[in-house]
């Protein structure tokens, strides 16, 4: 749906009770009851054949696992500890039975993979294109949700893993930075994080936008993906590789931001298998920025998959 509609449902559903954090953010958080130190963390996406892939060119298995791996990104993006899913499935007719074998077989070993419980969901029939709904839930310790909005002035902007190019395989077969998550959530103060599936230049964008200050990249410094590459070789007129990594979307890697100090540990940190590039940085002057040269800043137009 567009943005603006969206937005408006931002607004309107921003102060409904039991929430600590409400819709906007890449997921929801429940507030905890009385002496409980952990919060429940619960997203939910839907994917449809002809969207977000296509049945006729690829095995039911990827699309059934990207299905729960879009939703375990989300999770990572707040910082939470995946614990269960519910997996809800319109399926065409008339091979439903076998198409429904195909899905879970893709999603059963991610979620063993994360120790996620499938803990339910709703599988009807209808002369239609498939459609997956899956709700992922998971746990944060009460009040340490990562939020777009927590990001500070000064504050680094790390990612993980690298960008570009992702429609050649990484859309599908992506691995959601959960364990990354948990253990980053666990041993480092991160101020704000937000998954990468729209597009690299758009995600900063928001997650700055929402913290209130503007955002600074350094396109030297962007780890750019072997696929975007490729892109870029194969039709120089689509763009060059950092325009891939800027604008492709779906790299369901994460942005995160935290003060220096911590950035440089995390960066050194021999514990991550997944590598973690500093790209930028919070600051003052609202909307993206990127440095050109040694000191020269050039606005960047936000790029990426609008609904
Ligand atoms: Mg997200």
């Amino acid at each position: 749906m567009e943005q603006a509609w969206l937005a408006s449902l931002v607004k309107r559903f921003a102060k409904e009770p039991g929430l600590s954090v409400p819709i906007g953010d890449d997921a929801a958080v429940l507030e905890a009851g009385p002496g409980e130190d952990r919060e429940w963390v619960v997203t939910t996406d839907m994917l449809m054949d002809g969207v977000d892939f296509r049945l006729a060119e690829i095995d039911a298995a990827r699309a059934g696992r990207k299905a729960l791996a879009v939703n375990l990104s989300d999770l990572a993006a707040m910082g939470a500890r995946p614990v269960a899913a519910f997996i809800s499935l319109a399926l065409p007719r008339p091979a439903a039975r076998d198409l429904a074998d195909r899905l879970y077989s893709g999603l059963v070993p991610l979620a063993k993979q994360f120790g996620v419980s499938i803990a339910g969901g709703d599988t009807n029939v209808w002369d239609n294109p498939l459609a997956i709904s899956i709700t992922a839930i998971g746990t944060v310790r009460r009040g340490k949700a990562w939020r777009r909005s927590g990001g500070k002035l000064s504050d680094w902007i790390l990612a993980t893993g690298a960008f570009g190019g992702s429609i050649l395989a990484k859309h599908l077969d992506f691995t959601p930075r959960v364990r990354e998550a948990v253990y980053l959530a666990e041993h480092y103060d991160i101020h704000a994080a937000i998954d990468v599936s729209d597009g690299l230049s758009l995600d900063i964008a928001r997650l700055a936008e929402a913290s209130g200050v503007g955002g600074l990249i350094f396109p030297k410094m962007i780890p750019i993906s072997r696929f975007a590459k490729e892109l870029a070789l194969q039709d120089p007129s689509k763009g060059s590789a950092l325009d891939h990594a800027l604008g492709d979307g779906e790299d369901f890697e994460l942005i995160l931001c935290t003060h220096e100090e911590e950035a440089r540990r995390i960066i050194a940190d021999k514990n991550l298998d997944v590598p973690i590039t500093a790209i930028g940085g919070l600051s003052e002057t609202p909307g993206l920025w990127q440095m050109t040269d040694k000191s020269r800043k050039t606005r960047v137009i936000p790029k990426g998959y609008e609904h």
